[in-house]
């Protein structure tokens, strides 16, 4: 594995619970990282000189701010290029938008705002445009991330709130994952955990116990259980692998891999995990 970013899960905490949202980011959630989890993070991803890109995302990573601030600072001073995910929830006005931006300003590469989250027309889509207007101001590189009704996968939250209603096709047409190169990732996410997600909820190692380093040199797609099968036939391999019991058809190829998924946590508990990212938290049900 050759990594050129890691994409550090700064907290699973949000201000949101967006029917989206892949981690399933909730203000019900937890797991927030330390800050001396950041710099081990830091030290790791140094041994490794194809990392050029630390994103800091979630959750919301604005909800920890001096977290986020030296985590931020830490970063660029170690010589990655930053960028950070938010839902600019902080962004009230662009005056009052400006002092959360300004201490780290020449430090950010790339800020992306998601503006899906206020869509619900009850005045708060102001928030991303007031972030965005406050970046630009500052002279930071900013975009806006929305995510379409076309564009939505069915993973996380996704597939438990949004597949109603949605054409569904039979599970065998699913041969292929669609949206990551699993083989061979070039980024993968870090949860406040250590775990390293080649997509939300399937881990590959830890790197609070296992170094970074190891972990992408003895990394073998082909005799991981959950990898393995999804690599050599997609989702549908997936399911006749392990013969999880499924429904006939599904949304899409992430639909049927997260049900698959989620009925193989109990066998995969180190590799299907953790609980977050499958909506189970407390006062979760
Ligand atoms: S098919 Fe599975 S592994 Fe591929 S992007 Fe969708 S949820 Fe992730």
């Amino acid at each position: 594995m050759t990594l050129t970013g890691l994409h550090l899960l700064l907290t699973y905490e949000c201000t949101m619970e967006c029917e989206h949202c892949f981690v399933w980011g909730s203000p019900k959630s937890s797991g927030t990282m330390s800050i001396a989890g950041v710099r081990s993070i830091l030290r790791q991803a140094r041994e490794m000189p194809g990392i050029e890109w630390i994103y800091f995302e979630g959750g919301e990573p604005f909800l920890h701010y001096p977290l986020l601030t030296a985590a931020v600072t830490e970063s660029y001073e170690a010589g990655f290029k930053v960028g950070i995910v938010t839902n600019a929830y902080w962004a009230t006005s662009i005056p009052d938008a400006v002092p959360w931006l300004q201490p780290i300003a020449g430090m950010v590469s790339d800020l992306s705002v998601s503006s899906d989250l206020f869509h619900s027309g009850d005045g708060d889509s102001q928030r991303s445009e007031n972030a965005v207007a406050a970046a630009r101001q500052l002279g930071m590189p900013v975009g806006v991330i929305s995510i379409g009704d076309g564009a939505v996968m069915y993973r996380g939250r996704a597939a438990a709130k949004l597949v109603r209603g949605r054409p569904h096709q039979r599970w065998e047409c699913f041969t292929t994952c669609p949206h990551e190169t699993l083989a061979e990732p070039g980024r993968v996410h870090v949860d406040p955990f250590g775990n390293i997600h080649v997509c939300q909820g399937i881990v590959v190692g830890n790197l609070f116990n296992e170094r970074l380093s190891r972990i992408c040199a003895g990394f073998e797609p082909e005799s991981h259980p959950v990898v393995g099968p999804l690599v050599r036939g997609g989702p549908a391999e997936l399911v006749r692998r392990h013969a999880p019991a499924h429904d006939e058809a599904y949304a899409d190829a992430c639909h049927l891999c997260y049900n698959a998924r989620t009925l193989l946590r109990e066998r995969y508990p180190d590799v299907l995990a953790p609980d977050q990212m499958y909506g189970r938290f407390p006062g979760s049900g």
